[in-house]
């Protein structure tokens, strides 16, 4: 037994330190090949030249072919005093673009929709209303940034928010408004370069699905018989 026991352990004891040496070997020759990689590594990038273009290719490298022409050249022509000029342009042709402004221009009429203006604030219906009755609030200056209201159009705005809510709920009777502002394009403004509060009348049971699937919306006054109702409120 005891023999045989020997017998059976010698290869296992021969094994053991045979796998133990392989094992070194490996572990060695792998340590051989990174330090060969490391040194072989470093002397490329000793050999490479350290510009400011190589490192923009190298951080756009396989994106595109267009890198390797980076920067493109081109002649720049530098005319600042064209700039104020190019504002005014621009600010023109937004308010000229503007569809409150262009109904600020014509003047109450049931075509332009606006009801009411005064010096800093106007109402007018809106062309897609929601619900009857719904009208906007806007001011009169062409301006899209809240912070940009002066202290007197804030005030008349408000005032004719309060007008059209005593108006409407004379009119209609509804049972509630939502009023409020979509500030930007990003919060769902239609036209955020020209602030404007939507008042809309609510009655219980006013939602259905008809919006969601159909796509239209179900407002059983016209936009006219709204215009002609609200307009002595303004008037008066
Ligand atoms: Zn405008």
């Amino acid at each position: 037994m005891s023999v045989q026991g020997k017998s059976k352990h010698r290869p296992n004891k021969a094994s053991a330190p045979q796998s133990a040496n392989k094992s070194a070997n490996k572990s060695a020759k792998q340590s051989a090949k990174q330090s060969a990689k490391k040194s072989a590594k470093k002397s490329a990038k000793k050999s490479r030249p350290k510009s400011k273009l190589s490192k923009a290719r190298s951080r756009t490298a396989g994106s595109s072919r267009a890198a390797t022409h980076f920067p493109k050249r081109h002649e720049v022509l530098f005319k600042p005093e064209r700039k104020a000029y190019v504002r005014r342009v621009q600010s023109k042709e937004a308010v000229e673009a503007c569809v409150f402004c262009a109904a600020l221009a014509s003047g109450p009429s049931f075509e332009s929709l606006l009801v009411y203006r005064n010096e800093h604030a106007m109402v007018v219906l809106n062309k897609f209303p929601y619900n009857n009755g719904h009208v906007l609030i806007l001011p009169t200056r062409h301006v899209g940034d809240l912070l940009q209201l002066t202290e007197a159009e804030s005030h008349a705005i408000q005032a004719l928010l309060t007008k059209s809510v005593a108006a409407l709920k004379d009119m209609y009777t509804p049972s509630g408004f939502n009023i409020g502002i979509n500030l930007g394009a990003a919060a769902g403004a239609g036209i955020p370069q020209h602030l404007h509060w939507h008042v809309v009348p609510r009655w219980s049971g006013d939602t259905n699905f008809f919006p969601l699937i159909g796509g239209t919306k179900v407002v059983v006054e016209t936009l006219e018989l709204t215009y002609q109702r609200l307009l002595p409120y303004f008037s008066a």
